[in-house]
């Protein structure tokens, strides 16, 4: 075998390494591993030391370092590529759409720089970096070629993956931004328990629940006494403070994971009690009161004490009847409350519903 037949052959080799490529990154492929079959690809061609890929933003069409080899020199190639935006090189491989091997500006003399430009038909992606020892005319002619011809098989697989990555993210912050209006249509916006509407959706089936499993429900209304006055006596902001104060402090004291609360209107209160007995509610509905009463509300240094009355409904495992309506229930504990108000308010009254 003579010289010429054993350089056309590695010439094969080389030929075959790069066909090969997209079935090293065989879909789903992620850029990272993309990547590192480009990088692997690129040491058979050229001495590869370090390395950087740049990705084009999309908002704002900038060339973005998206990962460096060794991470320590991301900031020197960020470096190295904005001098070689100044001098043109970067702008002119772009255009030209073909690799280069350039004096390293930022590396210092015995380093070059080889600029892949990964694009397709379609857009261009980024560009590649790779720092080498090579000055440029070590690098031949044919070997420049075939690391073109790599970074053209990169694109291709490279913008799938790429496109791919984004959607995925988009799919993601859109996941989020769904579950934030879903969280913030059910919330009251000025103390985040649950407002009237998540109410009015979800206590009918908390007594479809009970009324199937034969399980107890009870319902707590509770309505600050005498909230008017404050307002008038404190201002309305410090009003808003306290029904935020109240909220979290009755939150604090229940069961979240079964036990929910709603703002059934503006000072007034609807606990909702999954499987809690008629006394067991009253107890609760008790403490809750006396926690409050006993409780130093604040507002620009001034402390106050506030009260509540609860009006309190529940039937016990067994007794919620079939076709109970959410109106009917709430008319009842609104009946206790109305009772509560009357013997003199800071006070729990309850009992079964008397249907
Ligand atoms: P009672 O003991 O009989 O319940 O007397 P009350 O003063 O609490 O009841 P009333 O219904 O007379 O007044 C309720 C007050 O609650 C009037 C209204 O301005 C106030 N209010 C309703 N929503 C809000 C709110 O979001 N913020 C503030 N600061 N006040 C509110
Ligand atoms: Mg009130
Ligand atoms: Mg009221």
């Amino acid at each position: 075998m003579d010289a010429t037949q054993g350089s056309l052959i590695e010439l094969c080799e080389k030929i075959e390494r790069l066909a090969q490529f997209q079935d090293k990154v065989e879909p789903p492929s992620d850029p990272a591993r993309i990547w590192s079959v480009f990088l692997q690809d690129a040491r058979a061609l050229v001495a590869v030391e370090a390395s950087a890929l740049f990705l084009v933003e999309e908002t704002s069409q900038e060339f973005v370092i998206d990962r460096a080899e060794p991470e320590t020199l991301r900031a020197a190639f960020q470096r190295e590529i904005d001098l070689q935006i100044e001098v043109g090189v970067f702008p002119v491989v772009l255009q030209r759409r073909q690799p280069s091997i350039t004096p390293a500006l930022g590396f210092g003399r015995e380093w070059s720089i080889v600029l892949l430009p990964l694009a397709t038909g379609r857009r261009t992606l980024g560009m590649a970096a790779l720092l080498t020892p090579l000055q440029e005319s070590a690098l031949t002619l044919e070997n420049m070629r075939l690391l073109g011809v790599l970074a053209r098989q990169c694109s291709l697989v490279m913008e799938n993956a790429v496109l791919y990555e984004r959607l995925l993210r988009e799919k993601e912050s859109l996941e989020e931004a769904n579950r934030r209006i879903l969280y913030l249509s059910q919330r009251d916006a000025l103390t985040g328990c649950f407002n009237r509407g998540y109410m009015n959706e979800q206590l009918p089936r908390e007594i479809r629940r009970a009324a199937r499993y034969r399980r107890a429900l009870s319902l707590a209304l509770c309505d600050l006494d005498h909230f008017k006055g404050i307002n008038d006596a404190r201002g309305h902001l410090c009003g808003d403070r306290v029904l935020k104060e109240f909220v979290a402090t009755t939150l604090d004291l229940i069961r979240t994971d079964s036990d929910w609360m709603a703002r059934y209107g503006g000072e007034e209160f609807l606990l909702v009690l999954p499987e809690t007995s008629l006394a067991n509610a009253i107890r609760l509905a008790e403490r809750l009161r006396t926690h409050i009463a006993g409780k130093a509300f604040a507002c620009e240094g001034d402390s106050f004490a506030v009260t509540a009355s609860f009006g309190v409904v529940g039937l016990d495992a067994g007794d919620v009847p079939k076709g109970l309506t959410a109106e009917a229930l709430l008319h009842q504990a609104d009946e206790y409350l109305y009772r509560a108000k009357k013997k003199g308010r800071n006070r729990v009254v309850g009992g079964p519903p008397s249907f």
